[in-house]
């Protein structure tokens, strides 16, 4: 099996140096990061395979790095923290971690974490670091942050794309208004899904031919809705 190349992101200099020592006498290659916009850069450049991610970083918190990479990348990332409370770990899960190791840690756990991952990569067989996502004529860029229907740059409010790349990422599955919802405005109140509506309708004037038989989002009455794949 091919090891993939592991980001580090880490600012304490101890702690990353075990982690970069561990990986190098197990044949692991890796780059080193220190904070969480280096990380950002680093994990869109597409080399690593893996993230290794501290939560308290020096320019923002590692919660945020996972929801960022997370609105366009796949990329197993296991966090590294000494936030231990349960709730911690359940945030970093929520938030879209795939793991989750407290310091201090055994090097042995972590390297079978990592093993653990690297299997479920290789069993899934997916594309988990795609910058560029396309289903039929729609196409988004994830690192530019653009989307287009037939070549056509589409012009979307921050919550209308928010919402097109929710529903890209899991295209062929049903969100639910909650999901959505909880993922947009981090509520569900009535009025939220009520405004979940008013934007849908608008994103889909924008990307639908005709919003009376949609070919990209497909309502799903008092449930939620869902993106139709097509080749
Ligand atoms: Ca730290």
């Amino acid at each position: 099996m091919n090891n993939p190349t592991i980001l580090i992101v880490e600012d304490d200099s101890s702690v990353r140096n075990l982690i970069a020592t561990t990986l190098r006498s197990h044949d692991y290659s890796y780059i080193t990061v220190q904070n969480g916009n280096d990380a950002l850069a680093a994990a869109s450049a597409g080399e690593c395979g893996i993230m290794l991610l501290d939560l308290g970083l020096p320019d923002m918190d590692g919660l945020e790095v996972i929801e960022r990479i997370r609105s366009w990348s796949k990329m197993p990332i296991i966090v590294i923290s000494a936030r231990n409370a349960d709730s911690a770990k359940v945030t970093a899960l929520d938030s879209g971690a795939d793991d989750f190791l407290t310091k201090p840690f055994s090097v042995e756990e972590l390297l079978a974490r990592i093993r653990v991952t690297q299997r479920r990569i290789e069993d899934s067989g997916e594309q988990l670091n795609s910058s560029v996502y396309e289903n039929g004529e729609l196409k988004i860029d994830y690192a530019a942050g653009c989307a287009y229907i037939a070549g056509e740059e589409l012009h979307l409010t921050p919550t209308e794309y928010r919402i097109l790349c929710l529903l890209a990422k899991n295209a062929g599955r049903v969100l639910t208004h909650t999901y959505l919802t909880q993922q947009i405005w981090g509520s569900s109140w009535d009025n939220d899904i009520a405004s979940l509506r008013v934007h849908l309708a608008t994103l889909r004037k924008k990307i639908e031919k005709d919003t009376g038989s949609p070919q990209y989002i497909q309502t799903h009455v008092g449930v939620g809705y869902r993106m139709l794949k097509h080749d």
